[in-house]
């Protein structure tokens, strides 16, 4: 805290300015340098201060943007590096380690101020307009020139030296934008079926990931639908009903892809169909089979419906609008279209 005393003056209008001494408003020394101080809906005055407090107080207003840059360095360093270094840590994990990052500046301003040393009366800007709407000058005896030659009132109020900002907040605001982003490009997603017979557990790298139920049919809802780390890991299946270990896959996860595991789907063909409408009408939907041995796969984008089929071409809604809509379908190879099934593996 510094002492020192504020003024209250009326809001200066551009034929009535404030008038501010000539001296410097730190040491009132002889000023060489004017610096505009501007206030909320009225005209900015401008307050002389000499060579050596010019100084001062334009270093006081750069380490504030220097906190806050340095703060908005580390959120955007630890959004796109954390994801990489712990993979398996979550949305809200990442996003609270973010915001810790962006706040390990501002520790700087718990250090103790270094000492001040006469003539001067302030470290930073000896003049400011406080909170209340009044001026608040650091040098007594200035503060007393001023409600003089303003015929204005003097109250001694002693205030906190340390600036705040709206700059500060940018760091942790836009670290937790950064850091959703990067969790969602670093974590894809993953659908997993399961066509087997009993509900099983799927564990990644040995951690469970989720249990997912029984489904004969072609369905949209089917499976689970989650969020993994990106990279190579391991997919381990067992049975949800004795434990028993059914199937383990080695996957790679591609960030910002759609992976699909379908697991006991050997006698399950999966394949992309296209159907064109309006000006793009094919005279049938095209098939492209997705082979896989180990039933994973790392889907192209631009895949419209998952396990239902296109809308008809002869729909007339459909029929209306042109373009072409894709869908991942499945069904027993022996039931899948010709061009549909893929290889048995
Ligand atoms: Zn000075
Ligand atoms: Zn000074």
């Amino acid at each position: 805290m510094l002492a020192g005393a504020s003024v209250g003056l009326p809001i200066a209008r551009s034929d009535v300015p404030i008038r501010l001494p000539e001296e410097c408003a730190c040491c009132a020394g002889i000023a060489t340098h004017r610096v505009a101080l501007a206030r909320e809906g009225g005209v900015s005055s401008s307050v002389g201060y000499c060579d050596e407090c010019a100084e001062h107080q334009a270093s006081a207003s750069t380490r504030v943007l220097s906190l806050a840059l340095s703060s908005l360095l580390l959120a955007l360093a630890g959004a796109a590096a954390l994801p990489l270094v712990a993979p398996r840590l979550g949305l809200l994990g990442l996003i609270s380690s973010v915001i810790a990052f962006s706040l390990l500046p501002f520790g700087l301003l718990c250090l103790p101020a270094r000492p001040m040393s006469l003539p001067h009366s302030a470290r930073g800007a000896a003049v400011r307009w406080s909170t209340s709407g009044r001026l608040w000058c650091a040098a007594l005896s200035y503060a007393e020139r001023v409600a003089q030659l303003n015929e204005a009132e003097l109250t001694a109020e002693p205030l906190d030296e340390r600036v705040s900002s709206p700059w500060l907040s940018a760091g942790p605001v836009l670290g937790v934008g950064a850091a959703c982003l990067s969790f969602f490009v670093y974590h894809p997603l993953l659908r997993i079926i399961n066509l087997g017979a009993v509900r099983i557990e799927v564990a990644l790298d040995g951690q469970r990931l989720s249990a997912v139920d029984p489904t004969s049919n072609e369905s949209p809802a089917a499976g689970a639908l989650l969020r993994v780390p990106a990279g190579a890991h391991w997919l381990s299946v067992s049975s949800a009903v004795d434990g028993a270990a059914l199937a383990r896959v080695e996957v790679d996860f591609h960030s910002g892809a759609v992976h699909l595991f379908a697991f006991a789907a050997d006698d399950t063909c999966f394949w992309l169909e296209t159907t064109g409408y309006g000006e793009e009408r094919l005279g049938e939907p095209s098939y492209v089979p997705l082979p896989s041995a180990d039933h994973f796969w790392v889907l192209p984008g631009g895949i419209d419906t998952w396990f239902a089929p296109n809308p008809s071409a002869r729909d007339p809604i459909a029929h209306s609008s042109g373009g072409l809509l894709t869908a991942l379908r499945q069904a027993p190879c022996v039931d899948a279209p010709p061009e549909a099934r893929s290889l048995r593996q």
